[in-house]
């Protein structure tokens, strides 16, 4: 089985490592197949020591695996209790936080997690706060983080990242994942697609800024982004394997995660973008859309902006740190304060700007190849989205042009992490590229 291959990969990684890092997992197992009720009852039994489990649904992940879910866990629990989230759209915020704990007994050892984003993010986030164990059941090939250590909380209308736990194991059915809804398959392929961005972003700050790089957890994530990408063209069909490939790949990202101690393997610039313009989405009250899909179109821009950044060689330039500060002041509003504080635009980075510069000349040719090679891609990502109905253009995730280039422009102060977007800003080149971009 040369996809279990990589799960098994993800495990011989753990210890300590040629990067200098010691690599570990709190994830025992990832299952992705037939045999997941087994799987689950297995998990149920060692886990819940004869307490209570409480499985945490929505109305749709109910009716995809609630009877099967409750079934296996009353026969191995000391008994079954269950959530269904009710009331249209769901965030992981104080409410559904707060619904969990009040349908947690005295008896209750173990949470299961029935869904993907909301459901995931709300579960881990109260087991890390609680100490108990959690698995999860995948019902959606949809976001890359089921296997991931931190939950994005709406915390007073911001997202924050939270410190939580990652899960036991996390079990996936491939033919519930199959059957899962169109635009949750074509989501689930935008994040991964992301993937390329996220390594490119990394390997970039290697070589630019010496950050520590994981030789191995990277080309583990490049197999995993291959297998779906071989894949893509059966989502279509509903094909199982097709599924399975997805479902593995987006939960290997999480395990790539664990091992790196951080989200650097999985996130990069296409994250940051779409982070930001999730934040502008809920600061203006409306609805957000698919994780996945704002990855999968950042992607795409994102590809285009390293064919610009390695277009050719451009000298040095002067940056405006006041006319910087008053523009992100702006576009982040009241969230603007927090993060300047984190990452100040004056502090800059460990290496002085020259330095940084001439690390970027010194493997020009090596990214410029990278970059075209990801340029050669990118309609064929484009169609492989467009085929699954997943937008592809900002105006299908209700986002202008004019806010996907303030996005642009503006999501790299989203994290105090090095990327494509962060060196241009440094090397006074952001708003030339972009304008090219959106010429
Ligand atoms: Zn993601
Ligand atoms: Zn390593």
């Amino acid at each position: 089985m040369a996809r279990d291959r990589l799960l098994e990969k993800a495990r011989a990684l753990q210890g300590v490592c040629a990067c200098g890092r010691k690599h570990e997992l709190t994830t025992r197992e990832i299952c992705v197949g037939r045999e997941m009720d087994e799987r689950l009852a297995f998990y149920a039994m060692d886990l819940c020591g004869g307490g209570r489990a409480l499985a945490v649904f929505d109305e749709n992940t109910y009716k995809a695996a609630g009877d099967r879910v409750m079934r296996t866990l009353a026969s191995s629990c000391g008994g079954a209790d269950r959530l269904v989230l009710t009331g249209g759209e769901l965030h992981a915020d104080a409410r559904t936080v707060g619904d969990i704990l009040l349908h947690m007994g005295d008896q209750t050892r173990l949470l299961v997690a029935v869904g993907s984003g909301t459901i995931n993010d709300s579960c881990r986030y109260v087991s890390h706060r609680t100490g108990l164990p959690y698995l999860v059941v995948g019902t959606a090939p949809s976001m890359d983080g089921y296997a991931s250590s931190v939950s994005p909380v709406l915390v007073d209308g911001l997202k924050l990242t939270m410190e939580a736990c990652a899960p036991a194991a996390v079990l996936l059915d491939p033919e519930i994942l199959a059957a899962a809804p169109r635009p949750m398959l074509a989501a689930g392929l935008g994040d991964m697609l992301g993937k390329h961005i996220a390594l490119l972003d990394w390997s970039l700050s290697a070589s630019v800024l010496g950050e520590s790089f994981c030789e191995p957890i990277a080309s583990l994530m490049q197999e995993a982004v291959a297998l779906c990408e071989q894949s893509a063209g059966e989502l279509i069909r509903r094909d199982e394997g097709a599924a399975a490939a997805l479902g593995r790949g987006l939960c290997l990202s999480g395990l790539a995660m664990q091992l790196m101690g951080n989200s650097r393997p999985a996130s990069g610039g296409e994250h940051h973008i779409s982070h930001f313009l999730e934040m502008k989405q809920l600061q203006r009250g409306e609805k957000p859309t698919l994780h996945g899909d704002k990855v999968g179109v950042a992607t795409l821009y994102m590809i285009d902006f390293y064919e610009k950044l390695y277009e050719k060689k451009r000298a040095l330039k002067p940056v405006d740190l006041a006319l910087w500060e008053r523009r992100l002041r702006e576009a982040y509003g009241p969230a603007a304060e927090g993060f300047l504080k984190i990452s100040p635009l004056e502090k800059g980075e460990a290496l002085p700007r020259e330095q940084q510069y001439q690390n970027y000349l010194a493997c020009f040719d090596a990214f410029r190849e990278k970059a075209q090679a990801l340029k050669a891609k990118r309609e064929d990502y484009r169609r492989q989205l467009d085929a699954l109905g997943g937008p592809t253009e900002p105006e299908q995730l209700n986002v202008s042009r004019m806010q996907m280039r303030e996005a642009m422009l503006c999501a790299f102060l989203l994290r105090p992490r090095y990327s494509a977007l962060r060196m241009a800003f440094y090397f006074g080149w952001l708003e030339e590229i972009v304008d090219e971009i959106f010429a």
